[in-house]
This record gives C-alpha cells, structure tokens and sequence, in this order.
C-alpha cells in the first residue's frame, strides 16, 4: 500500500553538516549573517491562500549541505513549475488541509562568504492530509501532480512554496521531501536531496482537525525514525502561525566547491 518508487526519494543526496561542522566552516561571523534575523514571509499575488498576510516567519533552521555530483533522479521529474502546490491540474481539485507557506533561502557557502544563489532549482514533494503521494502506481495517482512544484532561486535565492501540512505514513515521521540543484539534468553541478520535519507536539494539535484526525494516529514520531535519526534535528522546521496556517522559512547553504 505504500507508494513504490518514491521509496527510493527517501534516499538523501549530499550530507548535511552537523551543527558543530557549520560553525567550524563558518568561523562564526559570516554563519551568523545566515542564522541570525527572521524575514516577513510573504504570499504570492493572487494566490488566494488563507495564511494570515504579513506573517512574519522565523528563519530558524541552517543547513550547510556538502553536495554531491548529480546522480539518477528517484523522485518524479515533473518539472512543475508553480508556486502553489496544493492543486491537481489534471482535473482542477485541490487537496484539503491546514495551509502552509514554505519559503527556501538558498546560499552558496565558501570558506570567506555566504551569497544568496540565484537560479537554482527547487522541487518540493510530499504526501496529502491521508498520507497518499501523487504520481505513485501503487497508490493508484498514476498522473495525478498534486503537491509537487518546482521553483527557481530570484536574486535574492529564495523560493516560496503554498502547500498543506502534510499528513503521514506508516513508518515515517511527518516529512516534505525536498531537492537543491545547481544545473537539473546534467551530469555536474550541485544537489542536496534531503528532508523536512515537523515539531511533534504541533504534528499533535493539527492532526486532531480534519481531514488529518479521520485517520487515526500516526505510527513514527520524530524519534521512532531511522531518517529523522541521520541529521533531522538539522532539519525540522520552526513554524509560526496558528491552525488557520503556518508559515516556515528554511535556509540551505550550498557548499561551493
Ligand atoms: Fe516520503
């Protein structure tokens, strides 16, 4: 029942530092311009999203990734590019849930500096409110898009996504899987396949509203699984808002070769 080829895509590509590591690679001072401060999150125009407007997020989360060479995509390259994922364009429904304003800071890190990179590659992918994935074959969403995007880095390196709070698994912690790349489609350039969490306690109070609640309680929390366990705390995303939405920012320092 659980979807076939996307359990390849919970294979991480690149490893993520460990906090230590980033201060070392940092020396303190230019980490802290990527840490430190919190940015207004802001909807996209005409998006229609129910997200509180001018929420203000806070940029909690560092992730210093050392890339690797590309390697053989495991997720499905739809290269949709959207900004608000919460829709299927094949028949114009959209998947219920508590919404979610997701916005990416991507950087590129070297030894003396932190600079946002511009036109990179995002992909965000995850399951809905009950736990399903599009575009799986087991799950019978065979050509189904629903949450799933692309996005391209602005000057400023920075993506936003409009989504749901995902749902779970069984054998997963809550999770948006998420991919980095310098150059999609060849054979060089940089990527970072990796996760995002969710702080449990709140997993608890949105699962309790509909249509998460009908499916009963989840098997794996954070610490029950083995993914989570590999580099997650570097992972988990501080959310701000309340029931009615949440909005996160997560940023990503690309390590420069
Ligand atoms: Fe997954």
């Amino acid at each position: 029942m659980h979807h076939d080829i996307l359990d390849n895509d919970d294979l991480p590509v690149g490893r993520v530092h460990s906090r230590r590591e980033v201060l070392a690679l940092f020396g303190g001072v230019a980490g802290a311009a990527l840490v430190a401060g919190s940015m207004v999150a802001r909807a996209a125009p005409g998006s229609g999203t129910a997200i509180p407007a001018g929420l203000v997020a806070q940029a909690s989360s560092l992730c210093i990734a050392t890339p690797e060479e590309t390697e053989g995509p495991y997720f499905v390259e739809e290269m949709l590019n959207r900004s608000d994922i919460r829709t299927d364009p094949s028949d114009g429904t959209t998947r219920p849930g508590v919404p979610l304003l997701l916005t990416f800071n991507i950087a590129s890190v070297s030894a003396t500096a932190c600079t946002p990179l511009t036109g990179a590659t995002v992909d965000v992918w995850h399951c809905d409110a009950l736990g399903m994935y599009s575009d799986a074959r087991m799950e019978r969403t065979l050509g189904k898009k629903f949450l799933r995007g692309t996005q391209v880095t602005d000057a400023n390196g920075m993506v936003q996504f409009t989504t749901i709070y995902p749902g779970w698994y069984p054998g997963r912690a809550v999770h948006i899987h998420f991919k980095v790349r310098t150059t999609p489609g060849a054979t060089t350039g940089s990527q970072l396949t990796s996760q995002l969490y969710f702080d449990d306690t709140l997993t608890d109070a949105v699962f309790t509203q509909p249509p998460y609640a009908s499916k009963g309680q989840r098997d794996t929390r954070n610490n029950q699984d083995g993914i989570y366990a590999d580099g997650g705390d570097q992972l988990l995303l501080t959310l701000t808002g309340d029931t009615g939405g949440y909005a996160a920012v997560f940023n990503v320092g690309l390590k420069s070769a």
